[in-house]
């Protein structure tokens, strides 16, 4: 039997809105399911069942046909959730159909990715949480995740953050996990606040040595769905 994918959305091309691919043309599968609840998500839907709809929200969709969709569609697939990895049996699979197209994987860095998924055209966009997203530090950090993504050489650690005082504790978990690559994001629902936001870390951010970008779709679109 063909291998499944729970989908909350499909769309595109678009622009990847975050990370080291900022403006790239792209095409973006979102999966259903997260092992987190962080307090400010900015897709409680494909997760928060207590309040979404899950048979609206969630379609359960054969790998070939998420293949078929993403094939072409753009240079760069990203498959973001949702943490995707919870599946990632399938998304190896979806992975291994589209050899020779750029993909990127968006996960909160809590599971550790599979062999399968440790090839060349692939990339993981990996979001530990802070503190500021609730729950217990151990359900957010975890050690032997972060360690196969830093020591698999294709991932880079995106932050998001509310006000420049996080700066220290980003540093603390860069510290301790020996985390290479440091992008650091707004966290915003509106174009006018995250440029206020950016302002205020631009400085601390440059001289830490790390990255910053916007929230391209914040920017763009505000807090739209499928964009
Ligand atoms: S890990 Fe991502 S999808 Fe999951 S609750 Fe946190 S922000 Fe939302």
């Amino acid at each position: 039997m063909a291998s499944v994918l729970r989908v909350a959305e499909l769309f595109g091309p678009t622009l990847q809105g975050e990370g080291p691919s900022l403006g790239r043309h792209a095409a973006f599968v979102r999966l259903s399911g997260c092992n987190l609840a962080c307090s400010w998500c900015d897709t409680p839907w494909t997760w928060q069942w207590r309040v979404y709809d899950r048979a609206a929200e969630q379609t359960a969709m054969p790998v070939d046909a998420v293949r078929d969709w993403a094939r072409g569609r753009a240079d760069l697939v990203v498959i973001t959730g949702g943490e995707p990895l919870l599946q990632a049996g399938p998304v190896a699979e979806l992975v291994a159909g589209l050899a020779g197209t750029a993909v990127e994987i968006e996960t909160n860095g809590t599971v550790a990715p599979p062999p399968e998924l440790l090839v060349e055209h692939v990339a993981f966009n990996v979001s530990p949480k802070l503190a500021g997203a609730g729950g217990p530090e151990h359900r957010r950090l975890r050690e032997r995740a972060l360690r196969a993504l830093a020591d698999s050489g294709r991932a880079r650690f995106k932050f998001v953050v509310a006000d420049a005082a996080e700066l220290d504790e980003v540093a603390r978990v860069q510290a301790a996990h020996g985390l290479d690559d440091v992008w650091i994001m707004p966290e915003a629902t509106s174009a006018g606040r995250l440029l206020e936001l950016l302002r205020d870390l631009a400085d601390p951010v440059i001289e830490r040595g790390w990255n910053l970008a916007p929230r391209l779709q914040v920017l763009l679109w505000e807090d739209a769905r499928g964009r």
